[in-house]
């Protein structure tokens, strides 16, 4: 219960309390003093009314005349002490004029019928009065003891009329402030204390005049022009007919608990920015209504901004990589037009040239109604993607000697296997010239060895196959596959090459396609293979897209396919028959086994690749594999995966992403 609340309950228990317990206890000094003066006011009481009887009496006064004159005695008596002296004193009165002022005179006895009326209308309004200047007296002394109260406490009370003058003024307030009641009793009290609100005067008194009460914190200015934050409370009295007129306002002084919470706040804000510095991590608030961004001093220190720079999306726009720019834009476009989050990577160019790399995480918050504000980070990670590009290079690099190995192996085992049938083969040759020389040939002999060539080639044969069949079956790991998936994993590990070779990717891909069941790591090779093809075949385009399309869907025999379509130089007719075979390549450091792989991995899962192509504006190379249809889901396979979802990085999306139609070579 707030100190106010208190004093009005306090005064409404002393409003029901007997007078003499309403104030505290009399001391015995203050017994005998009063005894005293008890004494003394009844001393100058009765010779008061014996003055006036006799004065009364040797006039010829009449009965309602001395009447008049007691009553002003009895008056004052009440306003002098307490109703015991009036009533006795109003009795006596009585007496008198029975005694002097009424037929037969000397005696008590009244005669008259009017006069006995007159002396009952005398003592009633004796009383009357004297109750009535009694409660006067009590309201008074009930005032002052309230006030009393009041300047007991240490907050600063002060009541102030609805114009704002100061009509009560407590000792916490002279305390406070430095003014004295004498000095601030008239005064208005926002001049007087130059009253600075958090909202205005208006809505404040708006406040409380329909609730009743309005607390707040206000900044008020001392005597000595010093600056006091008070936590203020304003209480509105109303009069018996509900007409506001007066606010009784406490103050408490908070000024020394706001500097704490102010020092804080600036050391957690210290710390804040120290462990930003460290992390590279900025924060931003950004009012897409109004443009209006807040960046923290690690914000400004990654842009590369000086600290008194208003920040703009077009300032942050300014120092955009400009591949970045359409990504960026778009991102802010999103935001403006209602996304609730976004979560972005983009380069800056910085004006020493280098290039940051920045991670932007940012998501809605609504503090103040019907306000969108973003909040979000801004981390510098171009440590971290130097590091991975760095990692990628390394594996890259690991990956060629492990092939080159690999195929060094490969080497040396068809080499091991095969040289001997072809030995085998070369012995049984010669051997057969050397029957055939002779003058009367040996047919018998030519047979032989012609039969035994042919077994020797077999076994060749045999050999590759078996080579072969080692990327095949018995390395499958089948599980069940999303193929969109698949692609999706594959389209993030080529994200470098893609962006290094200035390509734009586009997707196309079949919603809701059924699954398969294949090797993840595998099929992922065998597109990612794809890719690389196309991407290097368009490696000499200048003046058109480098456009790359890699789309799924299901085909008239339920049948997943993946197509990769490049836009780059085409395969020449004359290699057509020869694309797959082991160890062809028409690039100066080909291996020639990259398609010859990926067509025993795609068979090995039963399905088949093939390629078409237009020489000189690109080829398309795809393979399809049979999907897990399950037998329910047979009927309507076909009209439900019908969908297509494309997106395109952001460099753009290819202009001609139709299959090819002409000129065409299949396999
Ligand atoms: P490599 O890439 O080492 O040459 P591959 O077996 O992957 O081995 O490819 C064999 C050959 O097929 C390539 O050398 C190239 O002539 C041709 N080729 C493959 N993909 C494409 C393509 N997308 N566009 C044109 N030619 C291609």
């Amino acid at each position: 219960m707030n100190f106010f609340a208190e004093l009005v309950e306090q005064s409404e228990r002393l409003r029901y309390l007997p007078t003499r317990r309403l104030f505290r206890s009399e001391t015995r000094v203050e017994q005998i003093a009063r005894l005293r003066y008890l004494a003394w006011l009844w001393l100058a009481g009765g010779v008061a009314m014996a003055i006036a009887t006799k004065v009364c009496f040797h006039l010829g006064a009449r009965l309602g005349t001395a009447g008049f004159v007691y009553l002003i005695i009895i008056v004052l008596l009440s306003l002098m002490d307490s109703f015991v002296t009036s009533a006795v004193f109003s009795i006596t009165a009585v007496g008198c004029l029975a005694f002097f002022f009424t037929q037969p005179i000397f005696t008590f006895r009244v005669g008259e019928l009017r006069d006995l009326a007159a002396l009952i209308a005398f003592l009633t309004t004796s009383l009357i009065i004297t109750t009535l200047v009694r409660r006067v007296r009590w309201l008074g002394k009930a005032a002052r003891e309230q006030a009393r109260l009041l300047d007991l406490s240490h907050d600063t009370v002060f009541v102030r009329d609805m114009n704002a003058v100061i009509t009560y003024w407590n000792h916490g307030a002279e305390e406070l402030y430095g003014w004295k009641k004498a000095e601030a009793l008239g005064k208005t009290s926002h001049q007087l204390l130059q009253t600075r609100f958090p909202v205005s005067l208006d809505d404040t008194m708006n406040t409380l005049l329909t609730t009743g009460r309005w607390e707040g914190e206000l900044i008020h200015t001392t005597r000595d022009g010093s600056q006091v934050v008070v936590l203020s409370r304003w209480s509105l009295q109303r009069s018996a007919n509900g007409r506001p007129i007066s606010a009784l306002e406490t103050n408490n002084d908070i000024t020394l608990r706001k500097r704490a919470e102010d020092a804080l706040r600036r050391n957690q804000a210290a710390y804040l920015a120290e462990a930003q510095k460290l992390s590279l991590t900025g924060s931003f608030g950004w009012d897409p209504a109004s443009g209006e961004i807040f960046w923290s001093e690690q914000s400004f220190r990654i842009f590369g901004y000086d600290l008194d720079v208003t920040p703009t999306v077009e300032l942050t726009l300014q120092r955009v990589y400009s591949d970045d720019v359409a990504l960026f834009r778009q991102v802010i476009d999103k935001a403006t037009s209602g996304e609730q989050e976004f979560d972005c990577e983009y380069r800056l160019l910085m004006p020493d040239k280098s290039i940051k790399h920045l991670h932007v995480v940012a998501h809605v918050v609504t503090d103040e109604p019907g306000k969108r504000r973003f909040v979000g980070a801004i981390m510098d990670v171009t440590a971290a993607k130097l590091a991975a590009q760095k990692l990628h290079e390394a594996q890259t690099e690991l990956a060629r000697v492990t092939r080159v190995t690999t195929l060094g192996e490969l080497s040396a085992s068809i080499a091991h296997e095969v040289s001997q049938p072809l030995a085998a083969i070369v012995t049984n040759g010669e051997a057969c010239l050397r029957w055939l020389g002779h003058p009367s040939p040996e047919l018998a002999e030519v047979q032989n060895c012609v039969t035994r060539m042919i077994g020797e080639g077999r076994r060749a044969s045999d050999i590759v196959h078996h080579i072969r069949t080692l990327a095949k079956k018995d390395f499958l790991q089948k599980t069940r596959l999303d193929l969109n998936d698949v692609i999706h994993d594959v389209v993030g590990l080529t994200q470098r090459e893609v962006l290094s070779h200035k390509v734009s990717l586009c997707l196309r891909l079949a919603s809701e396609l059924p699954p398969l069941l294949g090797d993840r790591v595998q099929l992922q090779q065998v597109i990612i293979n794809l890719m690389m093809n196309g991407i290097q075949s368009m490696d000499g385009i200048h003046g058109r897209p480098r456009d790359l399309l890699i789309e799924s869907y299901m085909d008239q025999g339920g049948n997943l396919v993946v197509a990769v379509q490049d836009s780059g130089s085409g395969i020449d007719p004359e290699n057509a028959d020869r694309l797959f075979d082991a160890f062809f390549t028409t690039k100066p450091n080909g291996l020639g086994m990259g398609l010859s792989i990926c067509q025993s991995i795609v068979e090995a899962h039963g399905g088949r690749m093939s390629a078409a192509s237009r020489p000189g504006h690109g080829a398309t190379f795809q393979f399809g594999l049979p999907a897990i249809i399950e037998r329910s889901d047979d009927a309507r396979a076909q009209s439900e995966f019908q969908g297509v979802a494309q997106s395109c990085s952001a460099i753009g999306a290819p202009q001609h992403p139709g299959p090819h139609s002409h000129g065409t070579v299949s396999f």
